[in-house]
């Protein structure tokens, strides 16, 4: 039975190396992000190491993109294993709790915590079907609360309620055989972590992979770095 996996934000970065990753494992790799150019590009690539993988244009800002998007898988495959929560975003204008913009704050929740939101209400369906599911919010210690700090309001709060919202839906589904569990990749060196991160993106990949894996009794509902569990 061939597995089905979709990675958003696909097209770069982390997200590229995790739907690369999944592919060499075997897993048929559903290659997101909102630019079918890129995605395209991106697929192409990796099929000529003949991984299996499939393009598809995913905003996960715009509601209807996502519900033609799983029409699509439902119609094609009729079942989804494994979801990763990969896009992002980390606005510029986004600097400290006394001048970001309230609309900064919106915009990257829009993107980071509403956009995943829609997606895991739309797949947790599918993976009931067949008893198996396993989902991976990709977060960042900036949004943990035991080590909040100043700076960047916006993306630290969209992280900490991507961990939340990690929580929640895993107390839903407990008992189910889906596991859904947040991670840190770390700093890595992608154009969100910029030129200094001392990370590759390979590197940054290996737990969100690890946790789109994972036994049918591994962890639901936790925090990882490194294969680690981490405090939120
Ligand atoms: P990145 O290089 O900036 O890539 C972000 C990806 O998200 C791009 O593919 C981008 O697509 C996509 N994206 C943004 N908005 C989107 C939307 N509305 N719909 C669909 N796709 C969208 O970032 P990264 O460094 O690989 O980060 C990947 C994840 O790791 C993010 O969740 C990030 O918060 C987390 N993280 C990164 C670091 C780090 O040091 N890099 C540290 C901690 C956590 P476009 O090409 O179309 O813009």
């Amino acid at each position: 039975m061939e597995r089905i996996a979709l990675v958003t934000g696909a097209n770069r970065g982390i997200g590229f190396e995790i739907a690369r990753q999944l592919g060499i494992k075997g897993i048929h790799v559903l290659v997101s992000g909102r630019n079918r150019e890129k995605v395209e590009g991106v697929a192409d690539l990796m099929k000529k190491d003949d991984l299996k993988v499939t393009p598809l244009v995913l905003d996960v800002t715009d509601p209807e993109n996502i519900d033609r998007i799983f029409r699509f898988i439902t119609d094609t495959f009729g079942r989804l294993d494994i979801l990763v929560n990969n896009a992002a975003i980390f606005l510029s204008k986004d600097r400290n709790g006394l001048d970001t913009e309230a609309s900064v704050i919106e915009d990257t929740f829009n993107t980071n915590v509403i956009g995943p939101f829609r997606i895991k209400q739309r797949a947790i369906p599918i993976m009931r079907r067949h008893h198996y599911g396993r989902i991976v919010n990709l977060s960042s210690r900036m949004g943990a609360i035991n080590e909040m700090s100043g700076g960047y309001p916006g993306y630290r709060i969209s992280k900490t309620a991507l961990n939340a919202m990690t929580k929640i839906l895993a107390a839903e589904v407990r008992g189910e055989n889906i596991l859904i569990n947040s991670m840190c990749p770390g700093w890595v060196k992608t154009e969100m972590g910029g030129q200094n991160a001392p990370r590759t993106p390979e590197k940054g990949a290996e737990t969100a992979v690890w946790l789109a894996m994972l036994p049918d009794n591994g962890p639901n509902g936790k925090f990882f770095r490194d294969h680690k569990e981490i405090k939120w």
